[in-house]
């Protein structure tokens, strides 16, 4: 077929440099290979019963009503049970009408915010490392993105680094936010790092958005995915914080469904009204039945709140086990990893393999991109370069780390358990 040449330009210039996606890149890759995938970030088990069966039930049921559209901004039943749940967490009343917005996942989500608060010129300060999103959202927006980097305190000899480990300086952060700044994007529990922000870094971060007239978007998709005791903290619920913050949640993460696209923004009307004027002139509905089955989870989940039958509840235990196996893996492989406070995700340092993968030093292309290339053709294994949660200028100085997710199926784990202690076989003979 012959395609016909325009002499316009065709790509809008507001995509400028955005084309490459590491998801693209990695999931194509480990559906070609045959392989193990502790890579993106999604459950290869069934999502708990209850679950499934208020799906089944909203599309098999006798309302058929939930095959056709429902209320834009989000189907009633849903935003009635967020704002009743989220209201007790924020410590605010929350209006179902005016405080919710259903959006098609997380991610359409963020994408509201960017577009509807977020104007050419602004700078938005993101914290690495960050998942990779914001930084092409910002942009599309016509703002300029402005990183300030998690540092890593010293560790003691022999111990295992942790995601704690990882802090903000107070000084490089405060020096971070300028006249320019319309807003900064927080995301704890932390994707790739795991990291969960401690109040004194929430308090340090809200001050500064009081002092500075700065909004806050919160990304807290893993709001129940910690660990070890820590605690999940709301940044809206901070003094000062809700009229500036949109809280932005994920069914997908939430109840294991993340091909259900459910999630929601909540805030202040003064915030939330534009994000509506984004929704209503671009996705306009969100798929009602799965809204219906959202909604039915949550009132179960509203019903057994802090009791041991809550799937919050269970969730973050059943983790927390799986965290520890991968945890011994990794060691065994020779990897260095890094124990994650919360999310399903955990960064591990890859520098002491580096005698597997030679260094190119004229190579484009970061290490740790270089090196899960190799491991998925050579060893089976997929897992997500760190550098793609770094902004270009930084990406080298953090190429030697590689993330894995472990929600994952025990036979999963069993599986990558057993290739990397055939890998350390080869390589030490015992
Ligand atoms: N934010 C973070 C930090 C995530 O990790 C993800 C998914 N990987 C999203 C947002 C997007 O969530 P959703 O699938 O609900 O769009």
């Amino acid at each position: 077929m012959t395609q016909t040449k325009m002499s316009k330009a065709v790509q809008a210039r507001r995509l400028e440099g955005l084309d490459k996606n590491i998801w693209v890149e990695f999931v194509q890759m480990a559906a070609t290979y045959p392989s193990v995938n502790l890579g993106q970030g999604f459950p290869d088990l069934p999502p708990p019963d209850f679950v499934k069966e208020a799906f089944v039930k909203a599309v098999s049921g006798e309302n058929f009503m939930l095959h056709q559209y429902t209320r834009a901004f989000g189907h009633p039943a849903l935003v009635t049970i967020l704002a009743r749940f989220y209201g007790k967490l924020l410590g605010q009343e929350l209006d179902p009408w005016t405080n919710v917005l259903v959006t098609i996942g997380a991610y359409q989500a963020l994408f509201n915010c960017f577009q509807a608060l977020v104007d050419e010129g602004d700078e938005v300060i993101i914290i690495e490392p960050y998942f990779d999103c914001y930084e092409p959202m910002v942009k599309m927006a016509g703002g300029t993105p402005v990183f300030v980097q998690l540092r890593l305190k010293a560790v003691e000899a022999g111990k295992l680094m942790s995601s704690g480990d990882w802090q903000l300086d107070p000084v490089e952060l405060a020096s971070s936010f300028t006249k320019r700044t319309k807003a900064i994007v927080m995301n704890s529990p932390n994707n790739p790092l795991g990291k969960v922000f401690s109040r004194k870094e929430m308090e340090l971060i809200a001050d500064l958005c009081v002092k500075h007239d700065v909004l806050c978007f919160s990304d807290e998709v893993y709001e129940w995915l910690t660990y070890d005791g820590n605690v999940h903290l709301r940044i809206a619920s901070l003094p000062g914080m809700w009229d500036r913050t949109i809280t932005i949640g994920s069914a997908g993460k939430t109840f294991s469904t993340t091909g259900w696209k459910v999630g929601w923004s909540l805030g202040p009307d003064h915030l939330v009204r534009h994000l509506r004027t984004v929704h209503q002139n671009s996705v306009y509905h969100c798929p009602t039945a799965a809204q219906e089955a959202v909604a039915q989870a949550f009132q179960r989940e509203l019903d057994n709140y802090g009791k041991p039958d809550s799937y919050f509840v269970q969730l973050s235990q059943e983790l927390q086990q799986k965290r520890d196996w991968l945890v011994q893996s990794l060691v065994a492989g020779g990897m260095k990893p890094i124990i994650p406070e919360g999310t399903y995700f955990m960064m591990a340092d890859i520098s002491e393999l580096k005698s597997e993968v030679p260094e190119l030093p004229d190579s484009d292309e970061p290490y740790d991109s270089r090196f899960v290339k190799w491991m998925i053709k050579n060893k089976g294994l997929v897992a997500i370069p760190v550098s793609a949660f770094y902004s270009t200028g930084h990406k080298r100085n953090f190429d030697h780390f590689i993330r894995f997710c472990f929600m994952k199926d025990e036979a999963t784990l069993k599986a990558a358990d057993d290739i990397l202690q055939r890998w350390r076989m080869e390589k030490t003979g015992q």
